[in-house]
Order: structure tokens, then C-alpha cells, then sequence
């Protein structure tokens, strides 16, 4: 399961509170003092925000007389909220069966939440939600609730409710046993809490609260479908008829209804706590495995079969397959894939297929994964999420499936997101240059959303991103980590140029080249991408020509396009046709280091003057933002937007004195935003800005 949420929600805290707990770490570190198991960069601990997702495993039993009544393997990853790291969360996303939603009690539901449970349900991931920080002066539960209900979804439901809020809070009401926890009578040792009756000025709230959740039940199942799976269940249809009638029956009835309406995703349970108690984990604990699903129960995702394009779903008993969902650099071994196994067993000494690159590679080493710490296993079956030892083999990269060779499978990939920020590095020193290189190779390595470009005469390098705090934490790691020293430059808006039309040109080649005579003669023709990135070069197929010219004409016309015509900035989204291709004087199915040579020469005179020919245009990055503000603050907060020439699409009021404004800006207005919304608003507003698209970048802008 993954906890996720929006940044400061308190995700981090309480995963270190569940390992603790269960027993996993002796003591709970803490996010302000840099000493939790999960943040273990130094970049983390130092500025007390996570940056990317880290996974843990705990074990855990439910008191006697439970569901699922057995020990279980819980693997959670713990995600990072703030936007700029939004493609490591949704790579994560990828690896869940389950999802742990922490909403805060006194901001509410904020932005990000929002785009992650949308992610959530588009996946079929089942959800339990969290109102966390339900001690700190302000909680509010109701709010929260009604908030949950209003943004996120309708089809949720309170299963438990507060005993006291804020600096009151003491405890919980559990609805499906009717029974109150007071975490205030826990003693500084680790032991369960102890469930008691209601106090009585709690019981009329209890019993509605209780009611609300026969109705949300009631809906959940009045669909067809979801009743045919209750039906299945061990409970037996009667109990919900039961439920609904009104003649309910015990708790574990109720419990096995809920449990199979969050398995098929129909309804979202709430619970409420801190993620400074410990009997509010445990508690969150035992309902993670009463009402999560279990790999074997959670939907599965549909895999291609890559020879006849037929879609399958493999479960538990089949052949192995699993989905690489990250990778990460370790000191010892390299770049480890991190796996999430999705059918079938691995282990140590088996040879797998990685199905998109089409290799076969033997699997040296599975690994565990405890925050920084690696545990050989062995072997890992359905459900496990491990890391895997590959070496220097090229398979295994982010998106990558693993499968039995004799039983081809593809899951679908992995996309990343377009970066729109860059930040230039300037070496202080060739020693640094050749550190900075390395580790900036890594760290591109490790989060596919960097792109890296170098000045090779300079040494310079520019890391292109998702946001200024994305490249300004790479910038850390490069420092820190790579011990690289390095003067850095301005966050900058990642411009590109993409083709506005499309040209064919023929070039000739005719010059001495070393001492030898270098003749050939390239035809291609450029023109705009489908998809609007990178570069797409291919050969006509009636081209009889050496695969090794072939290969140097896509060098000569690539280095040709790096750059577009306009101004310079990378050139985006461009096709490549090579259409023939002439050696005078010689045959073109065998090739020699001199034709070769001439090949590529001819190929990029001829990409650079098609380049000319098909002119381009520049675009920028256009975010969309959304801005949560205090009433009394909205008009400068509107002020704000407007002045930074961004169109403001929306103006909603929430359930509190709080407005959502939403709107589009192009991002090279947007640097210091935060910073000046803060001071106009006084510190009363939230700001997120988020990729929407590429747009033109009008003359007016003064850029070009
Ligand atoms: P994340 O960004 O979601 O990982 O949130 P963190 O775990 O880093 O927590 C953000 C801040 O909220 C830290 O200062 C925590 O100490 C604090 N915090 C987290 N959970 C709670 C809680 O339940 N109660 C209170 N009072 N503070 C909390
Ligand atoms: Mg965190």
C-alpha cells in the first residue's frame, strides 16, 4: 500500500509511527528532528520533506476473532506530496494494491491529494482515508469529512469518529464495534488499546455517525455487481440484507461487507487519529488489514501479450511477471530495479526476460527493502516489492516487465513527464567536471523526469525538470553526494522549438577526409513528430543500404537536429525520413569507416539545411495553477495572478472561509510567484503549479 497525500500532511510521520508500532524500528524518529527511516537523504532530513518514495515492510497480526485472522506482510511506500516530485508518486502508483489517503484535519483536503485520489480511482487502487493531525488546535473532523465528501468522492464513509478534537483530542469511537479507544490512557509502553464502552455524551453522535455508514454501505451494494461479491464473500448475503434491514448483526458481518465494498472500490472509509499515537496506528493498522485487499484479491492490471497484441491478466498461480515501478543508484550495486511482483515466484539464479528490450538476463541478487537498507530475500512472489541486482546489463529501467521467457508478457510502460525548468551547472574545476558528469548521469539514471544536456566544451551541464525545487534538490545531491563543486545558474523556463513545417533535401558530400576521399550523397526528409517529443528517425523500407551507413546517417542527422532553427533551444517532436543514400563509386550493402564518415557528414549538411527550410517555432511551458486562498485575501490574490498575466479560469468557495482559484500562466511568469502571493496575502494562501501544455510563445514576450 502506498500513503499518499498532499506535502505536510503528515505521510512521513506516520509511516515512522506504523514501523513502530509493528515492531519494525525501536523507536519513531521524527520529521523536525531529521530522524525518520524513510526521509534518509541527507536532503530530506535537512529540509524535512521527502523527495522520493521509499518503501518499508512490517509485519502484522490482528487481535483473535478477526478478518482476515492471519499474519500479514504489509509493504508500504511512503511518497513524496510536493509537486515537483508528482512523477516519482506516479510511478509509484504503479506498485499498489492499496491506498492509505491522509487528509489533514485542519487544511482540509489541499490540491494534491485530490490529483493523487483521482489517480487512485482511475487505477482501481482501494483506498482508506486518514484525518491526521486530529490533536493539533484547529482539527476539525466534520470538516474534513464533509470536505472528503464534497472534492474527493461521494461515495465515502466515517468508521470511526474523534473522542475530543485539537488540544481535546484523546481518542477515537470505533463504529463498526461500537466502542471508544482513549489513547490517553496509554502508558509510555507499547501495547494495544483498550477498548471501552461509549461515554455517554458521545453515544447520540455514535449511533448517527453509525447510521450514515448503514446508508453508505446500503449504496455501495445496491449494485449488482458488488452484491454478487459480497455474496461470494464469507459472510453470506444475509448479513447485508440484515444490515440494511435494520435487523444487523455483529461486527465481523459488518466488517466483511465493508471489507468487500473496498475491495471492489465502492466505498472509502475514514479513519481519524495522529500520527503521534501509537494506538492510532495500530488501530489504522488493523483496519489496513480488515478492508485492503490482499495481492490476491486486489485488481490486477491487464498485460499485453507482445506476438499477437491479445490483452491477459495474469494472477497468483501463473508464470512469473512484474513491473519495474523505479530504480535507484546504490554505492555497491549499481543501479537496482525495483520491482513489484505481479504473478508467480522469482528467485535468485532464474533467467527472466526483460519483454520491452527484448533481453534475457539471470537474476543475481533479490533484495528487500527497508528505507536505505537492503535484505537479501531470496526469492519474491505476487505482492512483494523488491529490488533486483542487475549490473551494468541495460535492462530493467523504470517501466521495464520482467517475465518468464517461455511466457512473453508487456505491462504497460511507464511515461514521464515533460520537464520545464532547466538550471545550468558550471564545473569550478576539470576534476569537478568529470564528478558533476557522473553523478548527474546517475541522478538522470535514477528519475527519468531530468533530462540532461552537457556543453562538452565547457563542461557545463544542463538538468532540465519538473520545478525549480526539483533541480534545486538535484543541485544537493550533486554537491552532496557526488562531492561535485560547481557554480549554479538561474532556474530558467525549459524552452523548445518544435518544426513548423516540412522539407526534403538532398546533399552531397565531396572533400578529402584525412588523407583519403570521403564521398557520399544523402536524401532525407524532416518534418513535425506525431508525439511531441524527442526525435524519430527511420529508414524508407525499400532502402537496400549496410544496417552500419544506415546508423551513420541517424548520427549526422541527429546532431544536426539537437537544436532547432529559430533560437537555438532543443528541438522537439521531429521525424526523420532517410530516403536514399548514394556512395559514388561504390556499393552501398557494405560500408567502410570512410564511407561512413561521408554518410554522416552528407546526412547532417542535409537535416541541417531541411531544418532551415521547414522553419520552427518556439513554445514554453504553460502550468496550470491553483491557488487556495482566505476569503478576505481574494481579490489580491486575483490581483496576483492577473499581474503575472495568467488567466484566471475559476473562482470556487469552499466549506470554509477558504476560495480555490484555478487558472493557466505561462511558467516564466510564475518565478517568485510564491513568494509574492505570500507577502500580498500575508501567508494566507497555498499555491500549486502543475505542467498543462506547450504552448507558442507570443512575440510579445520579448524572449525571441
Ligand atoms: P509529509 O510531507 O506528508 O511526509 O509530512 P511529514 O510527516 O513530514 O509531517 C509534516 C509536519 O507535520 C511535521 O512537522 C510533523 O511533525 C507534523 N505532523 C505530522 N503528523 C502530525 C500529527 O498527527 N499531529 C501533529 N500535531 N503534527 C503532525
Ligand atoms: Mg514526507
Amino acid at each position: 500500500m502506498g500513503i499518499l497525500a498532499h506535502i505536510d500532511a503528515g505521510k512521513t510521520s506516520l509511516t515512522e509511527r506504523l514501523l513502530y508500532v509493528s515492531g519494525r524500528i525501536r523507536s519513531p524518529g521524527d520529521i523536525d528532528e531529521g530522524t525518520t527511516l524513510t526521509d534518509y537523504l541527507e536532503v530530506e532530513r535537512e529540509r524535512g520533506i521527502t523527495v522520493k518514495a521509499a518503501a518499508a515492510n512490517l509485519d502484522w497480526a490482528r487481535p483473535q476473532g478477526s478478518l482476515p485472522g492471519r499474519r500479514l506482510r504489509i509493504n508500504l511506500i511512503d511518497t513524496p506530496g510536493h509537486v515537483d516530485f508528482s512523477s516519482e508518486v506516479g510511478r509509484s502508483l504503479r506498485a499498489l494494491d492499496g491506498a492509505l489517503v491522509l487528509i489533514c484535519a485542519v487544511a482540509g483536503v489541499q490540491s494534491r491529494t485530490e490529483v493523487l485520489y483521482r489517480a487512485c480511482l482511475r487505477r482501481g487502487i482501494a483506498r482508506l482515508a486518514f484525518v491526521n493531525k486530529m490533536d493539533r488546535r484547529g482539527a476539525s473532523f466534520e470538516r474534513a469529512l464533509g470536505d472528503f465528501l464534497g472534492h474527493l468522492d461521494p461515495k465515502a464513509a466515517a468508521i470511526q469518529i474523534p473522542w475530543g478534537e485539537g488540544e481535546a483530542f484523546r481518542g477515537v469511537i470505533d463504529l463498526v464495534e461500537l466502542r471508544a479507544y482513549d489513547f490517553k490512557a496509554e502508558g509510555e509502553e507499547l501495547r494495544r488499546p483498550v477498548a471501552q464502552a461509549l461515554p455517554p455524551e458521545l453515544e447520540a453522535r455514535a449511533y448517527a455517525a453509525r447510521a450514515s455508514l448503514a446508508e453508505a454501505l446500503a449504496g455501495a451494494i445496491a449494485d449488482d455487481e458488488a452484491a454478487e461479491l459480497i455474496d461470494e464473500g464469507s459472510a453470506g448475503s444475509s448479513v447485508l440484507g440484515d444490515f440494511v434491514a435494520g435487523r444487523e448483526s455483529g461486527p465481523e458481518a459488518l466488517k466483511a461487507a465493508l471489507r468487500a465494498a473496498v475491495i471492489s472500490g465502492r466505498l472509502t472509509p475514514l479513519l481519524c487519529g495522529s500520527a503521534f499515537s501509537n494506538g492510532s496506528a495500530t488501530l489504522l493498522l488493523d483496519a489496513v488489514a480488515d478492508y485492503l485487499p490482499s495481492p490476491a484479491e486486489a485488481r490486477r492490471p491487464e498485460a499485453v501479450d507482445p506476438a499477437t497484441g491479445a490483452s491477459l491478466v495474469l494472477g497468483p498461480g501463473d508464470s512469473f511477471s512484474g513491473l519495474v515501478f523505479k530504480t535507484s543508484g546504490d554505492p555497491h550495486f549499481g543501479r537496482l530495479s525495483w520491482l513489484r511482483v505481479r504473478s508467480g515466484r522469482l528467485a535468485e539464479g532464474d533467467r527472466v526476460l526483460d519483454a520491452g528490450a527484448g533481453k534475457l538476463v539471470r537474476i543475481s541478487r533479490i533484495f528487500g527493502i527497508q528505507a536505505d537498507r537492503l535484505e537479501a530475500v531470496g526469492s519474491a512472489e505476487d505482492g512483494d516489492i523488491v529490488a533486483l541486482a542487475l549490473g551494468g546489463s541495460g535492462v530493467g529501467a523504470t517501466g521495464a516487465t520482467f517475465c518468464d521467457p517461455k511466457r512473453p508478457i508487456l505491462y504497460e510502460s511507464i511515461s514521464f513527464e515533460d520537464a520545464v525548468v532547466s538550471l545550468a551547472l558550471e564545473p569550478k574545476s576539470r576534476e569537478d567536471g568529470a564528478k558533476l558528469r557522473e553523478g548527474a548521469a546517475a541522478l538522470a539514471d535514477e528519475d527519468p523526469s531530468i533530462r540532461l544536456s552537457e556543453d562538452p566544451q565547457t563542461g557545463r551541464i544542463e538538468l532540465s525538470g519538473m520545478g525549480e525545487l526539483h533541480l534545486e534538490v538535484a543541485a544537493s545531491r550533486l554537491a552532496r553526494d557526488f562531492g561535485a563543486r560547481f557554480r549554479l545558474g538561474k532556474p530558467r523556463v525549459a524552452y523548445r522549438e518544435l518544426l513548423s513545417g516540412q522539407a526534403t533535401v538532398t546533399e552531397s558530400f565531396d572533400r578529402d577526409l584525412g588523407g583519403e576521399r570521403g564521398r557520399a550523397t544523402v536524401r532525407l526528409s524532416v518534418g513535425p513528430g506525431a508525439g511531441a517529443r524527442g526525435l524519430d528517425f527511420s529508414a524508407a523500407a525499400n532502402l537496400r543500404a549496410a544496417p552500419s551507413l544506415i546508423e551513420a546517417a541517424r548520427r549526422g542527422a541527429e546532431a544536426a537536429l539537437s537544436v532547432g532553427p529559430s533560437s537555438g533551444f532543443p528541438l522537439d517532436g521531429a521525424k526523420i525520413l532517410l530516403e536514399s543514400l548514394a556512395l559514388p563509386g561504390g556499393s552501398i550493402s557494405s560500408s567502410t569507416k570512410i564511407g561512413e564518415r561521408a554518410v554522416e557528414i552528407a546526412a547532417s549538411l542535409a537535416a541541417g539545411r531541411a531544418l532551415r527550410e521547414a522553419g520552427s517555432r518556439v513554445v514554453e511551458p504553460v502550468m496550470s495553477i491553483e491557488v487556495e486562498v482566505a476569503e478576505d485575501f481574494l481579490g489580491a490574490a486575483a490581483a496576483a495572478i492577473s499581474g503575472r498575466g495568467g488567466r484566471i479560469e475559476s473562482i470556487e468557495s469552499g466549506p470554509t472561509a477558504v476560495s480555490l482559484v484555478t487558472g493557466a500562466a505561462p511558467l516564466r511568469c510564475l518565478f517568485g510567484f510564491a513568494g509574492e502571493l505570500r507577502s500580498v496575502t500575508e501567508g494566507r494562501a497555498e499555491y500549486a503549479a502543475h505542467f498543462l501544455r506547450f504552448e507558442p510563445v507570443p512575440a510579445s514576450a520579448g524572449i525571441l
